[in-house]
Order: structure tokens, then C-alpha cells, then sequence
């Protein structure tokens, strides 16, 4: 059994100080926990190095203008702080989890009197997102019932929990039909993305990746198109749809918690997966560049 996250050792860095991980506690009674009034970031230290730590604050803080909060710390201090938080709880390879949320010092959903909090919480345990055995032999996705939202409907630039609830029921979806993860369309039912991750076809010397027009254009999806550029591979973004995968050898997902990691099937539409593929070149790539980069 994987260990809770409520009582765990160590510090949680929260509102400019450093607590107790088991006193960083908030109230029931809170506006971010109630209407989803909230931003966050994953983020992972390689070696006590965050990579892209810079991006990754800076998308917080974009996340949180666009919801309309201001963060009551600069983005240096914030960066500081994550660094302090790693090096106060020893780690060196470690998930990172920034957060911003609308307090108790009002409820419903007017935001004019509302306080800011900022934690950030930093854990070792999630080596890798999904199971290594998964990660090597690909995931089985299906595709969700589910849709990621018109740009007018939910703001698709920020990291804001709210939205979150989409990813959340496509993944519960897909776990109780016994797959690893869901396969979102978006509302014109183009392929979008996985429910925590961005996604990529290979075919030959072409990689394409859907237009990140109304889903998070990840940190990790930006950095594999540079390096996959640089290898002398043509990237392709273009609106793909469901029918068209068939023409794909292979499929693999980015994210920061999920980093590279292939597909192995989509619905009942297979791919190839294991040593002798691209997607495994690239695995082994983006490891080496997170780990040199910061
Ligand atoms: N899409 C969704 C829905 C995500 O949750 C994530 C993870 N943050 C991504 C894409 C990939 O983003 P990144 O590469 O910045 O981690």
C-alpha cells in the first residue's frame, strides 16, 4: 500500500515559511477545495535539479492571472523556495507540487474579498507515473467519453484544478475497463491528449502531435519537439482525427510525471512498442537531456 499523504515526515513549504508536513493542514471550509479555484504545477528535480523550474513557475503564475489571482510572492522567491524546500527534505530525484488557491475568507463564488494561499510539497515516491513494467511494454488507452472543452468554455492555458474533474472521470473511465489511461477528443472530436499528458504519432521520419488549441501545450511536449527537430525528424502539428491513426507506427505520451512513455494500443488500434523503436530512442534522449539541462 502506498504511503497516505497526509501523514508523512518532512516540510511543506507554505505561505513564506516552512511547516510540519503533518500541520499543513486547510480548513473544510474553503473556497479553492469547493469550486476548483485553483492553479498548480508538476514539476521534477533530476539529480537536485529542477528541470525547467523557471517555465514551469512562470506558467503558474500565467495560470493564475488568467483565473484572476495574483500570487503574493514574486516568481524568484517562489523558484527559492522550491529549491530550499528539496534541499530541506534531502532529496534529489523528486516530483514537485506548487499550488494556489482561493481561501476561507469568503465562500460562494465572488472572489472580490478572497485571500491567497501558496504551498509547495515535494515527494520521492513517484519514480515514475506509471508502473515501470507498463512504461516498457506501452500503455493500453481507450477513448474517453469525455472531451476537452471549447477555448470559450474552460481556459485551456492554465494549470487550474476546476478543469481538472474532465481528466480525473476520463481516467476513472478508463481504469474500471481495465486500461491505463484515456485517450481525451476534443469538443470538434479531434484527438487531444491523455488525461495527465500530451500526445505524439510516429510514422517513419514524421512525428506528428495535435494543435494545442484548447489543451495544455505541455512543458514536456515543447521541450521532445526541440529535441525530436534536432534529430533531423519532421514535426508535424496538425488536427488529427480518431480514423487517421491506423497510418501511425508508433504513439508515445509526454508530461512530467509521465516524461516519454510509449503507447502500445489505442481502442482495438495496435502499435509498435520495445527496444528496436523510435519511441525508445527518444525515452532514452529526453533522460539523458533532463538530466544535463536544468
Ligand atoms: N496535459 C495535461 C492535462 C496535464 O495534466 C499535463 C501535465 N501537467 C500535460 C498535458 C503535460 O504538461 P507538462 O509537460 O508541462 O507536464
Amino acid at each position: 500500500m502506498a504511503k497516505s499523504f497526509d501523514n508523512r515526515d518532512g516540510w511543506i513549504w507554505q505561505d513564506g515559511e516552512f511547516i510540519n508536513w503533518n500541520e499543513a493542514k486547510t480548513h473544510i471550509i474553503t473556497q479553492g477545495l469547493h469550486y476548483g479555484s485553483a492553479v498548480f504545477e508538476g514539476e521534477r528535480s533530476y539529480n537536485g535539479n529542477i528541470f525547467k523550474s523557471d517555465q514551469h513557475t512562470k506558467r503558474l503564475f500565467k495560470s493564475a492571472e488568467i483565473i484572476g489571482i495574483k500570487i503574493p510572492f514574486s516568481e524568484s522567491e517562489i523558484n527559492q523556495s522550491k529549491f530550499d524546500l528539496i534541499k530541506k527534505m534531502n532529496f534529489k530525484e523528486c516530483y514537485v507540487r506548487p499550488i494556489v488557491w482561493r481561501g476561507s475568507s469568503q465562500m460562494g463564488l465572488s472572489t472580490n474579498n478572497s485571500n491567497i494561499h501558496v504551498a509547495i510539497a515535494v515527494w520521492d515516491d513517484w519514480a515514475s507515473y506509471f508502473k515501470i513494467e507498463d512504461r516498457i511494454a506501452g500503455l493500453r488507452l481507450i477513448t474517453s467519453p469525455w472531451k476537452r472543452p471549447a477555448p470559450d468554455t474552460a481556459p485551456y492555458e492554465a494549470k487550474a484544478s476546476g478543469p481538472y474533474i474532465i481528466c480525473t472521470l476520463s481516467k476513472e473511465y478508463a481504469e474500471k475497463k481495465g486500461y491505463h489511461d484515456a485517450l481525451m477528443l476534443d469538443y470538434r472530436g479531434y484527438i487531444a491528449e491523455g488525461t495527465g499528458a500530451n500526445i505524439f504519432f510516429v510514422k517513419d521520419k514524421d512525428i506528428h502531435t495535435p494543435i494545442p488549441d484548447c489543451f495544455l501545450n505541455g512543458i514536456t511536449r515543447q521541450t521532445v519537439i526541440e529535441m525530436v527537430k534536432k534529430q533531423g525528424f519532421n514535426l508535424i502539428e496538425k488536427y488529427i482525427k480518431p480514423d487517421e491513426i491506423t497510418n501511425y507506427d508508433e504513439a508515445f505520451l509526454t508530461g512530467t510525471a509521465a516524461e516519454i512513455t510509449p503507447i502500445q494500443s489505442i481502442d482495438d488500434v495496435k502499435f509498435k512498442t520495445g527496444h528496436n523503436c523510435i519511441t525508445y530512442k527518444f525515452m532514452q534522449d529526453y533522460s539523458e537531456l533532463v538530466n544535463t539541462v536544468s
